[in-house]
């Protein structure tokens, strides 16, 4: 059988990583998400989250050189035989080209594309409103799905933080970045045919329907 090797395409808070989620445990591929694994280096204080933090903090990109060792470890792990979801990689194009190689290098089939379209106000109400557990990762957001209890995670009873990058003046500079840096990748995977486009804006389980279509 073919590997589904998947990328999920869109601007921060498209619905990535709730989607990644659904998707990872519709078709039993892992999810990878290089946010999570930076924030995770952040909280450990490993060399790379020391590296990392500043940057994230600006909203601006970790370098292409970080990310690359700890994507091509990821990848070659056994539970990525049949295929993977990444969320988050690749974020520019330099970064497509490093991951074609990690890809062929371990014999791996090409990646598909499926992208996530959400206008940018959208975006920032919706980041404005999310609020994530640091205890066991579940995200919430006050305006569409907010937690039971005000401020306490439904799940483990954790008290609700709002991520650093998810602050207003942050928020507009990752848009920023992502209409310069990643937007571009949609074409990239355009031209070779290997990119599908759902509507984001409509309701989760919309989105989910219409990613499983995508994926056939
Ligand atoms: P995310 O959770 O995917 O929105 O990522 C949060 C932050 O981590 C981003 O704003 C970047 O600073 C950093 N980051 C995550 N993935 C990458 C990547 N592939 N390349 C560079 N920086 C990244």
């Amino acid at each position: 059988m073919a590997q589904k090797n998947l990328i999920l395409l869109g601007p921060p808070g498209a619905g990535k990583g709730t989607q990644a989620k659904e998707l990872s445990a519709r078709l039993g591929l892992p999810h990878i998400s290089t946010g999570d694994m930076l924030r995770e280096a952040v909280r450990e204080g490993t060399e790379l989250g020391l590296k990392a933090k500043a940057v994230m903090e600006s909203g601006g990109l970790v370098s292409d050189e970080l990310l690359t060792g700890i994507v091509k470890e990821r990848l070659a792990r056994p539970d990525c035989v049949g295929g993977v979801i990444l969320d988050g990689y690749p974020r520019n194009l330099a970064q497509a080209a490093i991951l074609d190689g990690i890809l062929s290098a371990l014999g791996k089939d090409g990646a598909r594309a499926l992208e996530l379209e959400v206008a940018d106000e959208a975006i920032v109400s919706r980041l404005g409103g999310r609020r994530s557990c640091p205890a066991c990762g579940a995200v919430y957001n006050l305006a569409s799905s907010p937690p039971e209890r005000a401020g306490r995670c439904d799940r483990c009873g954790a008290a609700l933080v709002q991520r650093d990058d998810d602050k207003e003046e942050v928020i507009r500079e990752r848009l920023r970045v992502y209409h310069e840096k990643t937007a571009p990748l949609s074409d990239l995977y355009r031209r070779r045919g290997c990119l599908a486009t759902v509507d984001g804006g409509q309701n989760p389980e919309g989105v989910l329907a219409a990613l499983v279509k995508a994926v056939g």
